[in-house]
């Protein structure tokens, strides 16, 4: 039986990337289900191609667009953020791969797990907002959530097979972005064009961003708390500037296991969709000889004061982590409109997370409620 996929996000990085996986597995895998925001004419193509069950184009103004280009198929066509959500309750869906980027996750993956769908979960920042609400109800719903960002997924493949073996501490490896090794006089002035190119990966905008100020190295140091049910001192992030060690796991004896790949997220999403299964594949083989030295660095957490301050959210725990997530989406798309300066995406970030009313044990809907009253907040400050 092939497995029946909905792909969240189809038209960015991670979602293109996995419907080239499921283009080379045409065997193992069908297309349930593809969204995306804005980029009619590409949803358009992957629905024509992959001829999936149903699209949902989120803009609600683009709908007649997408309908009719595909009124010749039996494609059923919705629009808009609700029907995003809802799209996952769909009884033919086997597995759903959440690749929508920052806080539109959230709703999306709550309802995937409600309705007991596997998810293989790019999306990040939902387990950020929301880990401890995710954790829970997958556990309630007996849902696996299977990680696809590398680092996580590198995580999980070095506890296959251990079981209840105590874990010492994992090391989160991070690339450093573009700006590593630079001081705060460089940083005062970049540009998004700079940002935008990172040394290692080609993803979309905000994790690059992401990536340049090291809050992705923060977001993740969250996202591991959730996933592998951690202490945050058992965390710790080392800068690998060649990205081929996608990450490791120290156990209680002392044996550190790391997982090791070219930098492609074709593998991660491949490793994810095939769990617990490993199926061939012909992607480019890891070659020795091209990486004479792999090194290793400490961050600079002087420079890139986002990483301390998705420790400190983390540590402070309740409704934190949804300030710092929310603060971060609206100073990364106020820095990729030129309205602020590289260094201004941490002071933003920590004025809200000093401002907001803090919630020690939120609900869903306080956190609904602390996402809107940053955002606010925040774009109060900026505009
Ligand atoms: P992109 O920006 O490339 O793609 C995002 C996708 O989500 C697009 O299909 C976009 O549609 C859609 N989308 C964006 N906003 C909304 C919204 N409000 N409602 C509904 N759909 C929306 O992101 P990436 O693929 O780079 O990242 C996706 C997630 O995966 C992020 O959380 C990121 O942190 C994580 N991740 C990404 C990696 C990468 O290599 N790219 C690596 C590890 C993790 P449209 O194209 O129409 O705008
Ligand atoms: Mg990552």
């Amino acid at each position: 039986m092939k497995k029946r996929i909905a792909i969240l996000g189809a038209t960015g990085s991670i979602g293109t990337q996995a419907l080239e996986v499921v283009r080379a597995h045409s065997d193992l895998f069908e297309v349930e289900v593809l969204t995306a925001q804005n980029n009619a004419s590409l949803l358009i193509k992957q629905a024509l191609e992959f001829l999936p069950n149903a699209v949902v184009i989120a803009n609600e103004q683009l709908y007649s667009e997408v309908k009719e280009a595909l009124s010749g198929e039996d494609i059923k066509v919705f629009a808009g953020d609700e029907s995003v959500s809802q799209i996952v309750e769909m009884e033919s869906i086997d597995i759903v791969l959440l690749a929508l980027v920052g806080y539109s996750g959230l709703k999306p993956a709550i309802n995937a797990i409600k309705h007991k769908k596997r998810l293989a979960l790019a999306n990040k920042e939902t387990l950020v907002v929301a880990g401890e609400i995710i954790v829970e109800n997958a556990l309630a719903n007996r849902v696996q959530v299977l990680p696809v960002d590398s680092e996580h997924s590198a995580i999980f493949q070095c506890l296959v097979g251990e079981y209840a073996n105590p874990v010492e501490k994992i090391y989160l490896t991070a690339s450093g972005g573009p700006f590593r090794g630079k001081r705060r006089d460089y940083l005062s002035t970049v540009k998004k064009e700079e940002a935008l190119r990172h040394p290692n990966w080609s993803m979309g905008c905000k994790i690059t961003i992401d990536s340049a100020t090291l809050v992705n190295k923060g977001l993740e140091v969250i996202e591991a708390r959730w996933l592998f049910d951690l202490q945050p001192s058992q965390i710790d992030v080392i800068i690998h500037p060649q990205s081929v060690i996608h990450s490791l796991v120290q156990f209680c004896d002392g044996s550190i296991k790391a997982q090791m790949g070219l930098p492609d997220m074709k593998l991660p999403i491949h490793y994810a969709l095939n769990y617990p299964d490993r199926v061939k594949t012909n992607f480019e083989r890891f070659n020795f000889a091209d990486y004479p030295s792999l090194t290793f660095e400490k961050p600079d957490r002087e420079t890139f004061e986002c990483l301390d301050l998705a420790y400190m959210a983390l540590n402070k725990g309740g409704n934190m982590p949804c300030i710092l997530n929310a603060s971060n989406e609206v100073a990364v798309e106020a820095f990729l409109k030129d309205k602020i300066g590289f260094l201004q995406i941490p002071e933003l970030i920590n004025k809200c997370m000093n401002t907001i009313s803090f919630v020690e044990k939120p609900n869903y809907e306080t956190l609904v409620e602390t996402h809107k009253e940053t955002i606010t907040f925040a774009k109060k400050i900026l505009y």
